[in-house]
């Protein structure tokens, strides 16, 4: 019988993250990864501008792909502390801080750059015997058989494979041909991202804080410096983003309460339109969706990267069981055991996080509320505890989403 294939449309971080787990999983298969834009290269001089806090699952499913040890001899940015606030300034009525001593972790995470993430799977990946990267190329049509799926690349080649998996984003083209549905809905924000240097120290705390326009972040960077992640209403990201240097810091200055002192300067500006969007099925006979193709989350607690991680790290697993035992990995049992094991996990957060960014922008008699909800959860240790070990997603690692070794040895 022939090696199966598996098609994996987009070379992100999830779809390179999936390929490498297949990489070195037991079973044999053939992987194709397409992605249609040339990969960037990592820049040893500059920390690139879009950064992920990356939890313990992320970085044990890029450990597992081979690409853990080159990033974080590079350049990872471990976090000790979250200080989260919305009055004045942290540590008064209204504040919550994280601390990685109170569940005995030697961090909370990692800030790592998207750039590097991808540069590092593509490196290990270049050696592969098994999967092979097409950059430059799109899918523009799949025809699904019933024993396979058979895609036109727009490359001119023809690739049949057993199962195609979309990691292509929130918009995910290979989506729309399966003709899985999707429930969408904008934000009315937009989020601006710029590194900044500040007057003092970061002391290795993710800060954030909640103004009325939306949240805003400053991450800790290597560097020293800090990364902003601001969420505001589109038309005053608009203008935010076209503003000068002068004026942006200005403003950033105002909504950071001047946690870290004075700010500036900056590096260029980002901005991205904020959605939430859930695929109503992950999968369907040949077809299955991952990362943000799959679902699409407020960026305040900074966990799509590391549920579409997460997503990549099952369905390995799910892929590898299938192949060891000769089962066929397009069919709709073994996606489904997929779906089943992360949907409910996907719409917890999805829901804890719309949820979160409607409550923090009701005004009046709510922000007493929010006050008190935050010091009283900043003092129950037992639930802080349970939300910081559920941020590092450390219940996904009891739960085996390691892959099938792990469960081999449980
Ligand atoms: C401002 C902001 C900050 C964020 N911060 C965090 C954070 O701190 N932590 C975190 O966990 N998450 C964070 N996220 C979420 C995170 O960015 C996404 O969840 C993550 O990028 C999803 O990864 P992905 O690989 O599924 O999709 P993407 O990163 O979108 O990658 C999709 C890939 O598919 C490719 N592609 C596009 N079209 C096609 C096509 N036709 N065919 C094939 N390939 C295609 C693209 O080129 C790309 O390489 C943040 C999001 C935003 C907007």
């Amino acid at each position: 019988m022939s090696v199966p294939t598996i098609l994996i449309s987009g070379g992100g971080p999830v779809g390179l993250t999936l390929a490498g787990l297949l990489d070195v999983g037991r079973g044999d298969c053939r992987v194709v990864v397409v992605e249609p834009h040339e990969p960037p290269r990592w820049n040893p001089a500059e920390t690139g501008l879009r950064v992920y806090a990356l939890s313990r699952s992320s970085q044990h499913a890029l450990d597992r792909a081979g690409a853990w040890p080159p990033i974080a001899a590079r350049r990872a940015s471990p976090y000790e502390r979250m200080r989260v606030w919305e009055g004045d300034a942290p540590g008064g009525l209204g504040s919550i801080e994280f601390d990685c001593a109170e569940i005995g972790e030697p961090n909370l995470g990692h800030i790592v750059e998207d750039v590097l993430i991808r540069d590092a799977l593509l490196e290990r990946l270049a050696g592969s015997a098994r999967v092979r990267v097409v950059t430059g190329t799109a899918i523009d049509a799949i025809d699904v058989r019933r024993d396979a799926v058979v895609a036109a690349l727009s490359n001119g080649e023809t690739v049949r494979a057993q199962l195609v998996v979309a990691a292509d984003g929130a918009r995910s083209p290979v989506r729309t041909m399966l003709g899985l549905p999707t429930v969408a809905r904008g934000y009315g924000q937009h989020a601006i991202v710029t590194h900044v240097v500040t007057e003092r120290p970061h002391e290795r705390t993710a800060w954030q804080r909640f103004v009325p326009g939306g949240p805003i972040a400053l991450l800790p960077l290597a560097d020293g410096r800090s990364s902003v992640v601001w969420s505001l209403p589109t038309a005053r990201a608009e203008a935010l983003a076209a503003a000068s240097d002068e004026d942006f810091i200005a403003a950033l200055e105002d909504a950071t309460g001047r946690v870290l002192g004075r700010l500036g300067p900056i590096s260029p500006r980002g901005r991205f339109p904020l959605q939430v969007l859930h695929a109503m099925r992950y999968c369907c006979p040949r077809g299955v969706l991952v990362g943000d193709a799959a679902h699409v989350v407020h960026p305040l607690a900074g966990q799509g990267m590391n549920l579409g991680l997460a997503d990549a790290a099952c369905l390995a697993g799910e892929i590898d069981r299938a192949l060891v035992n000769g089962l066929d990995v397009g069919d709709l049992a073994v996606l489904r055991r997929y779906e089943r094991r992360r949907k409910a996990d996907n719409v917890d957060m999805l829901v804890a996080l719309d949820a979160l960014h409607h409550l923090f922008r009701l005004p009046g008699a709510a922000a007493v509320l929010r006050a008190v909800g935050l010091s009283v959860v900043d003092t129950a240790g037992p639930a802080k505890r349970w939300f910081a070990r559920r941020a590092l997603g450390l219940h996904l690692d009891c739960e085996g989403y390691r892959g099938t070794d792990d469960r081999a040895a449980a």
